[in-house]
């Protein structure tokens, strides 16, 4: 008697998800059949700077989804899930099709938490999607382009983020041949770095044209944006670091959610509630073991994610994943330098954009090379 196939979906094309497939026929021999259903293009967060900045053109960030599936003959459906049925076992994509599961894994990333109704007129930009993100290059250079100088951008957010996306405007405008207008608003700290490491990366910002404002964005006026205690600061564009958050369908799930609105996992990668949903990367948090968003977490993840799944066919006990407790995150800070921080450690200058290029060219080059995609010169 030949044993039932397990169907197992792929939701998003994250960091895990694409080394899974490249272990399909794995899963296959153990009798799990995969299917993706993610966006046709994965835009690699780690060279978002680099891109927004100008120092590289957009396709160097950007992955043929497609293409890897079809290398290790996964199917795939160009869309997003939007909702689950759980009792049936069905979900709901955006393209109309309602496809069946036996397991699902989550892999769906995160979206800007965004502060109050900022967002509802669409006229802010926030730093994800990224592909959201990445258009915002082409807004500022037709700007430039119109008026011969920079527009008068606010960044909310003096998290990493805030500051590096800050950084990769800044380096927009002087590629552009102008002096950048820059304000980046922070709530309170800064103090994700060492006081000294914080300092010298305000000081060489300030050098550049981009100027700190403690107070939190609440609204927008004709060409101001206005702060919670009253002030308006001049605004042609407004991008928002403001934190992230997991997609809606996470939400949409019923599961017991973390306090940021990430799906509680065990260390299995598993939810407790629901023995057939998986899931890792930034829209997950595993019980016991939090840390904040970061692409290291989900390719970590990715070696027990891919022995779980196999498991469901062949009935092997499930592996359990420990995230490490000390990562290294360095940021492009667009004028050819970088700042690297691993635990308490820290180093800016040229040798951390260095090695910030070399892991993350490696890393999309490498998916690209296993899945025979080639970028025009
Ligand atoms: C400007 C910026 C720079 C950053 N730089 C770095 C960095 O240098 N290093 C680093 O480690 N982190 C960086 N981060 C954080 C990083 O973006 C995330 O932590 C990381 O991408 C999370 O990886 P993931 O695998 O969870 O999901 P992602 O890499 O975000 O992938 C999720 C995928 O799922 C897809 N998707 C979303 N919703 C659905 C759905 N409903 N159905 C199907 N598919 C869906 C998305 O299109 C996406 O392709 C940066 C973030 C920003 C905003």
């Amino acid at each position: 008697m030949t044993r039932a196939r397990v169907r197992v979906v792929l939701a998003g094309a994250g960091h895990a998800h694409l080394k899974v497939l490249q272990r399909a026929g794995e899963l296959r021999a153990a009798g799990v059949e995969l299917i993706l259903v993610a966006p046709a293009t994965f835009h690699y967060s780690g060279l978002a700077s680099a891109v927004l900045s100008g120092a590289l053109p957009a396709e160097r960030a950007g992955l043929d989804v497609a293409a890897l599936a079809a290398r290790f003959a996964v199917p795939h459906i160009p869309a997003e899930v939007t909702g689950v049925d759980r009792a049936a076992r069905r979900l709901r994509l955006s393209d109309g099709q309602d496809l069946g599961y036996d397991a699902v894994s989550f892999n769906v990333g995160s979206i800007t938490q965004v502060p109050g109704k900022l967002g509802d007129d669409g006229a802010a930009w926030p730093v994800k999607p990224l592909a959201r993100l990445l258009a915002l290059r082409g807004e500022v250079e037709a700007h430039i382009g119109g008026q011969g100088k920079s527009p008068g951008i606010v960044v909310a957010g003096g998290g990493p983020t805030g500051f590096e996306v800050a950084a990769a405007l800044a380096s927009l405008s002087e590629r552009n041949g102008v002096r950048p207008d820059l304000r980046l608003v922070h709530r309170s700290g800064p103090d994700w770095a060492p006081p000294r490491v914080l300092a010298r990366l305000i000081s060489a910002l300030a050098s550049r044209g981009v100027a700190l404002t403690e107070g939190e964005v609440s609204g927008r006026g004709p060409g101001t944006c206005v702060l919670s205690d009253g002030r308006a600061l001049p605004c042609d564009l407004l991008v928002l670091a403001t934190g992230l958050r997991a997609p809606p369908v996470i939400a949409a799930l019923g599961l017991p959610l973390s306090t940021d609105g990430r799906l509680e996992v065990d260390p299995t990668l598993r939810t407790a509630a629901d023995p057939a949903i998986f899931a890792v990367g930034d829209c997950a948090v595993i019980t016991g073991a939090p840390r904040p968003p970061a692409g290291v977490f989900g390719v970590g993840a990715a070696p027990t994610l891919a022995h779980n799944l196999a498991a469901l066919g062949t009935g092997a006990r499930l592996a359990t994943y420990a995230p490490q407790a000390r990562w290294l995150a360095i940021l492009d800070l667009g004028d050819g330098t970088g700042l690297a921080m691993r635990g308490r450690l820290w180093s800016l200058g040229r040798g951390a954009l260095i090695l910030k290029r070399r892991l993350d060219l490696g890393f999309i080059d490498g998916l690209r090379a296993t899945s025979g995609e080639m970028l025009e010169d």
